[in-house]
């Protein structure tokens, strides 16, 4: 059987702490850039991950997905269709407007910890057909995006939680804060 290390790099394999490398534009509708990114989206939908990004794969390259359709990981959160971003490029268009985000990563086995991250951000990036697009994201979708291309970058999770008192195990999670976490989200981006 494959392990699932042998699939997603797990937190301590050195790719997952290099910057990725920009996809070359002439190479976005290449055969290489379609296979990793077909390889993405079924491996994130196999581990029911709301996004996965290359260098997750074994990849130093500069794209990631993301995805939410009914997921049993994150049955609460409403659905994002599914994206595919090249080379994106992140930019913070309100500082002041954050959230404490309870994370956790199909790197970083069993461990959830709280994020500061921002609410209003807009991403310039390649689509997988190679046109350029510039989108702002607000809401919950905004965590997603900022999660998946802090890993293009290098950056786990774990290196941004607000406080280390705050990293709990899964099943610790399920079982003691799940449930506050749902209603802060119900009630910070759905009300
Ligand atoms: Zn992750």
């Amino acid at each position: 059987m494959i392990k699932k290390d042998q699939i997603i790099a797990q937190i301590g394999h050195p790719i997952l702490r290099k910057k990725t490398l920009e996809v070359e534009t002439k190479n976005i509708k290449s055969e290489e850039v379609i296979n990793i990114t077909t390889e993405l989206v079924k491996i994130m939908r196999m581990f029911n991950g709301a996004g996965l990004a290359a260098n997750q794969i074994f990849h130093n390259l500069r794209i990631c997905v993301i995805e939410i359709k009914n997921n049993s990981r994150y049955s609460f959160l409403p659905n994002i269709p599914l994206k595919i971003l090249i080379n994106p490029k992140i930019f913070i268009l309100n500082k002041k407007n954050t959230f404490n985000s309870f994370e956790g990563c199909l790197s970083v086995p069993n461990l959830r910890g709280m994020v500061k991250r921002y609410e209003e951000i807009k991403v310039d990036y390649y689509n997988e057909k190679a046109q350029h697009k510039s989108e702002i994201i607000k809401g919950f979708a905004a965590i997603v995006y900022q999660h998946e291309i802090d890993h293009l970058d290098g950056i786990l999770f774990t290196d941004r939680v607000i406080n280390n008192k705050s990293l709990v195990t899964y099943e610790n999670y399920i079982k003691f804060y799940e449930k506050k976490y749902k209603e802060s989200i119900i009630k910070n981006f759905y009300q």
